[in-house]
């Protein structure tokens, strides 16, 4: 008898604590987060729920300690310091963006390069010490950026640098690889709808309430805090789990002036110098962030005419459509869209 009362107790205490939890689940609205040296803005709508957006923070965070070159704890700061040794054993997440990184490189013949942690720092670009080096700096720096000195063990998932004075740096993809483990985060949550914003990178899922189109501008180079001069539309995404990425490099993202001179944050790891392909921006549009971060990247450095020649060789390697809009020094706005669906609207042409 003293045994059926306990079970009973039990079950009753079981469904209590499961009350307790779900009525703590409570609904928050979007939230703002520091991660991956950027604002990160996520709105998961009528599915905000606190546990999810906590999931997403742990999230950004695991990324961050991934891939935060100015952590020297990081997997990436602890590659770049023993990988020229003796191989090193890397996580999945690493791999997978070191493969992707490889990949982009390949294609582009090096526009793309996730060696070029040297010239990086030497820059100094976003940080108070940003300066324009001598040429001597700028020529050692080059030395070691080889990516094809990037030896990637698939089967054993390690890496060895091939020289010892090569550094990585994922700046330019982990942002787009951060915003797909989110955007999985929702679907795994049956989030319906999510803006995720990781400073610019932008992904959006699912339908918008109303069933109206998604719509998110393109920043005019001249007055980025402005009005937009163009505005993609997409359809409303209603299959589940599929999602739209726009992500936009530009002249205008990060930069220091000295002597009137502007110099911004995208070398090219041809000269040591900020990349000058007659662009002042490129904005990407996949279905994956990963790709659509990687390429614009690597199509700013390539600059227009080489991109649209890459184009069909990026929907092959990523499987994906991929879709371009550029804006040229002149203030020229032009588009190549893959994807019938997709419009663009233009606001100002420059
Ligand atoms: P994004 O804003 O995505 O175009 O990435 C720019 C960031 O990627 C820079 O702040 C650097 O950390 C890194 N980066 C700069 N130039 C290149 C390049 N040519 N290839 C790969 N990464 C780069
Ligand atoms: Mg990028």
């Amino acid at each position: 008898m003293e045994e059926k009362r306990m079970k009973i107790f039990k079950f009753f205490a079981a469904v209590a604590a499961a009350f307790v939890f779900v009525s703590c689940d409570r609904k928050i609205p979007p939230q703002f987060y520091e991660s991956l040296g950027t604002v990160c803005f996520i709105n998961l709508y009528d599915d905000g729920k606190e546990s999810v957006y906590g999931e997403i923070e742990s999230c950004l965070a695991k990324i961050d300690s991934k891939f935060n070159v100015n952590n020297e704890d990081s997997e990436i700061s602890l590659v770049n310091k023993n990988a020229s040794k003796s191989p090193v054993r890397i996580s999945d997440n690493f791999a997978f963006v070191l493969k992707t990184s490889l990949e982009t490189a390949e294609l582009t013949d090096g526009d793309f390069n996730p060696a070029l942690g040297n010239l990086i720092k030497l820059w100094g670009i976003n940080t108070d010490h940003a300066r324009v080096p001598s040429e001597s700096e700028i020529e050692e720096a080059r030395k070691h950026c080889g990516w094809r000195k990037i030896a990637f063990d698939k089967t054993d998932q390690t890496v060895f640098l091939r020289d010892d004075k090569i550094s990585l740096d994922f700046g330019a993809i982990a942002k787009g690889f951060a915003a797909d483990e989110i955007a999985l985060i929702c679907e795994r949550n049956n989030v319906r709808r999510a803006v995720i914003d990781l400073g610019g990178n932008v992904l959006v899922l699912g339908e918008k309430k109303d069933r109206s189109q998604w719509k998110i501008g393109i920043k005019n180079p001249e007055n980025p805090a402005g009005e937009p001069c163009a505005v993609l539309n997409f359809p409303a995404i209603s299959e589940n789990g599929k999602t739209c990425s726009v992500v936009t490099s530009g002249v205008y993202e990060r930069f220091f002036i000295q002597d009137g001179k502007r110099y911004h944050h995208i070398l090219s790891g041809e000269t040591g110098f900020p990349a000058e392909s007659g662009l002042k921006s490129i904005t990407v549009v996949c279905r994956k962030s990963i790709a659509a971060d990687a390429l614009s990247t690597a199509f700013f450095v390539a600059g227009k005419e080489r991109a649209l020649e890459l184009k069909n060789k990026a929907e092959n390697l990523f499987g994906e459509k991929i879709s371009l809009v550029f804006i040229e020094n002149d203030g020229k706005i032009s588009s190549s869209l893959s994807d019938s669906e997709i419009s663009l609207d233009f606001i100002n042409q420059m």
